[in-house]
């Protein structure tokens, strides 16, 4: 066979060439823009002509602090199709670990969104590397800035070239793109994606019984274009010429709620935090959501309650699927084999609700005490993964050797896997809670929890305890309309049921909320500690 690239410059070229027609709809300060891919493909050109004429050379990292819009999206591939390496930056990170990661990163040149400017002020001092600030804005002039030297980027868009031409030497395995995650404890650690992960990762999601994302979809990422690729759903959709949508700044659940009925968004993706907040949009008001064809949801786990509501009062058909930064991110994706199709709603569901079986091309392996485990949805061990588009280490970081052992990642995450090969995330390592010897999935009950109409949102995080080890206690955002109107005793007398005794948390509190991460994910180190405080007082 021939040994062609698998570079990314043929995804781009591809929307040019045979989907000059279709679209990127972008929600920016103007209001919606919509953009054919023939113009997306001439600006990309002329960004990576802007970047060069900035002095961007091969191997140079352009970091983005952005938003979902279509600039975004066309630095998604003038950087990398240009030869140089994606940096997005993940906006809600602390100013320390911003400036940390901008310099270990070395990024030459920043592409900013103009409200994210003051969040570069506040790290400017410790900044090293950077020679330009590119400002990605819709006003006609630049705002105020104490940041030096600043461009404009569609004024330099304006006078660069749209008959740039992408080198044609790209090596499959250079470094595309990149994207730090956080740690449990110090700086975040970064991931290089090459070309031809990202390549075949966008495959993946394009298979019938994956994420399935075709040219007829109009798919909607909600999941920041700084989290992991908002999973990749950008570059799979130029590749495949799929109507594009971002939703932009400071969106809220009715502005989802609205792009999707007024684009007739067939797919969209986000972590289950975004789902519960249009949940509850679409509680208060009806809107016409029959275009959607698949939510697709990971990040945490989604809640058995909340896909059981979307798909039986909204008729949404709800996608559960698993990722990590490391892993670009899709893993495991929760679709039915076809004999399952014939069980009733609540056992398909009940399978659903696992984050699914393995996507092709990745092999995974399932270590517990005594070596492999067992196929019985019961024993538990780590979740390794090995395959094309699994990063090998972090970063120039020392914390390399704990994950990557043996051509193998270690996720870190505790799993069972079933009879037809489903896998179930128990916990994070670090969030089980070992009461007694034994463990308690936090997860398990949360889920319990979350399907009680009237919360809103639950976390279970340890507390140490003298006999027990650790014990668990639930932490219950109730949603408005019943707050003060729901005890707790009601709550054990739910979850009775469903759990073993010593299962049952030892203390129920009612939040206001629950501390997140600047993904959406519950901060269970935050919480703990929250709880700890006022708990064991
Ligand atoms: P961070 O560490 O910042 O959360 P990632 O977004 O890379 O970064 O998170 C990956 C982790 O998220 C996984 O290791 C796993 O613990 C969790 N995760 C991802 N998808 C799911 C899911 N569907 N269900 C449960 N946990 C999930």
């Amino acid at each position: 066979m021939m040994q062609t690239p698998l570079t990314m410059t043929q995804m781009i070229k591809r929307a040019e060439k045979y989907f000059p027609k279709k679209l990127v709809i972008s929600r920016t300060a103007k209001g919606i823009e919509r953009f054919t891919y023939k113009e997306i493909g001439e600006r990309t050109r002329k960004l990576a002509d802007s970047l060069q004429k900035l002095g961007v050379e091969r191997g140079d990292k352009v970091g983005t602090l952005a938003w979902n819009h279509h600039r975004h999206l066309e630095a998604y591939f003038a950087i990398p199709c240009s030869g140089a390496v994606l940096h997005t930056i993940n906006i809600r990170l602390s100013p320390e670990h911003i400036s940390y990661i901008i310099n270990h990163a070395e990024d030459k040149v920043l592409l900013i969104d103009s409200d994210l400017i003051p969040l570069v002020e506040k790290c400017k001092d410790e900044i090293k590397t950077v020679k330009a600030f590119v400002i990605m804005t819709d006003e006609d002039d630049l705002p105020e800035t104490t940041l030096s030297p600043v461009y404009h980027y569609e004024k330099l868009l304006a006078e660069a070239s749209s008959d740039y031409e992408y080198p044609d030497d790209l090596d499959e395995n250079q470094p595309a793109g990149m994207c730090y995650t956080s740690a449990t404890t110090g700086n975040p650690k970064g991931v290089v994606y090459s070309h031809r992960g990202i390549v075949l990762h966008s495959m993946a999601l394009g298979l019938a019984d994956s994420a399935a994302i075709s040219e007829r979809d109009i798919a909607m990422p909600v999941v920041p274009m700084f989290h992991a690729n908002a999973w990749g759903l950008p570059f799979a959709g130029v590749w495949f010429g799929t109507n594009l949508v971002f939703p932009g700044p400071y969106f809220t659940p009715k502005i989802i709620a609205e792009l999707i009925e007024q684009e007739k968004v067939t797919m969209t993706a986000g972590v289950p935090t975004i789902w519960l907040g249009l949940l509850k949009e679409l509680e208060e008001k009806e809107y016409d959501m029959s275009s959607l064809r698949a939510i697709l949801c990971g990040g945490s786990a989604a809640p058995k309650g909340m896909i059981r509501a979307f798909e039986q009062k909204h008729h949404i058909p709800f996608i559960h699927a698993y990722g990590m930064t490391e892993t670009s991110p899709l893993v495991i994706i929760s679709t039915l084999k076809s004999y399952q199709e014939d069980l009733n709603y609540e056992e398909r569901l009940d399978i659903r609700a696992k984050q699914g079986i393995l996507v092709p091309g990745l092999e995974t392996k399932i270590v517990g005490k005594d070596g492999e485990v067992a196929w019985d949805g019961q024993e538990m061990g780590e979740l390794l993964i090995r395959g094309p588009w699994i990063a090998s280490e972090y970063y120039k970081d020392e914390r390399s050797n704990d994950a990557f052992r043996d051509g193998w990642l270690y996720t870190g995450d505790v799993v069972t896997i079933d009879e037809e090969g489903f896998i179930k995330i128990v916990d994070r390592t670090k969030d089980l809670i070992k009461s007694g010897g034994e463990w308690i999935s936090s997860v398990d009950l949360e889920n319990a929890l979350m399907a009680h109409e009237a919360v809103f949102e639950a976390a279970v995080v340890a507390v140490p305890h003298e006999q027990w080890q650790e014990r668990p206690v639930a932490c219950v955002v109730l949603k408005d309309s019943y707050k003060d109107k729901l005890s707790k005793d009601e709550l054990y007398e739910f979850l009775k049921p469903q759990f073993a005794k010593w299962w049952l948390p030892d203390e129920i509190l009612f939040l206001e909320e629950i501390p997140k991460t600047s993904v959406g994910k519950f901060l269970k180190r935050a919480l703990r500690d929250q709880v700890q405080k006022e708990y064991l007082q």
